[in-house]
């Protein structure tokens, strides 16, 4: 425990222990907060120990996340706690740098592709990892994979305005078909069925951060999920194909719209050569 302040340093006054709310722009958001610091009954001076200067940190950047929309330091703690792994287990199981977790955890902002795979990660830890294909979410590798199945086909994703419809059914069936054969996604991306077939999980949220991703951040594709990509371009060498076998497929078929379709379901694929 932390020794407390008794006396002001600017007028010895006496001292006494307050909430205080504060108001401030941080990265261009107006951002509200309260910490916890002394100030003196005489002259109103705030004086904060070490400890409460670290806390404001997290506090601001907590704050800061709320208004965004990313994950807090504790709501990216209390996440992992309730899955009951340590700092070191969650940041295996989900594919993270342990340091880059604990600097999430102690306030340092993570960025919005971070974010998604941090909340890729704690639904898919829940079910077996079986939402990611064993992979942790990467938008990076989304592009890398997006630019291999470009070369194959001789096709253009990811235009301007584009919602995907294409572009995510290629992917699709390359990470289940990686999966299927390698034990391992190519993206880690989730899946869901949608009314036009399976698509990227929260795919409006991902699409422009595809668009702006640098797939050289990413370890490059092996031999083998390079033949993946090869494998399904040659099943689907133009768009409509891929459209009209991905609405055939039972473990599509099967789901309620939004449900997601698990990796599991990978070999069950027909359309497609196993
Ligand atoms: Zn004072």
């Amino acid at each position: 425990m932390e020794k407390g302040i008794k006396n002001c340093p600017n007028c010895s006054g006496k001292v006494a222990l307050r909430k205080i709310e504060k108001k401030m722009n941080f990265r261009g958001e107006d951002i509200s907060f309260q910490i916890e610091a002394y100030v003196c009954m005489e002259c109103n001076m705030e004086i904060a120990t070490i400890n409460q200067t670290s806390n404001a940190q997290i506090l601001i950047s907590d704050a800061y996340r709320k208004k965004v929309g990313l994950l807090t330091s504790s709501e990216i703690r209390e996440k992992r706690e309730k899955l009951g792994l340590s700092q070191k287990e969650f940041a295996k199981r989900a594919g993270f740098g342990i340091a880059s977790l604990k600097r999430w955890e102690n306030g340092i902002i993570q960025t919005k592709s971070m974010n998604l795979a941090l909340k890729a990660a704690f639904q898919d830890i829940r079910v077996g990892n079986n939402y990611t294909g064993n992979r942790a979410l990467s938008i990076p590798r989304i592009k890398l994979v997006m630019k291999g199945l470009e070369n194959e086909l001789g096709e253009t994703f990811l235009e301007e305005g584009d919602m995907m419809l294409f572009d995510a059914k290629y992917l699709w069936y390359a990470d289940m078909m990686a999966y299927h054969r390698l034990g391992r996604s190519l993206t880690g991306a989730t899946y869901a069925a949608l009314p036009h077939g399976p698509q990227l999980n929260n795919y409006k949220e991902l699409v422009d951060l595809i668009r702006e991703a640098d797939e050289t951040e990413t370890e490059p594709l092996t031999f083998e999920e390079k033949r993946i990509l090869v494998r399904v371009a040659l099943a689907f060498p133009r768009k409509q194909l891929i459209i009209d076998a991905a609405h055939r497929e039972q473990i599509y078929l099967e789901k309620k719209i939004g449900e997601i379709i698990p990796y599991s379901d990978a070999s069950k694929l027909t359309e497609i050569p196993l």
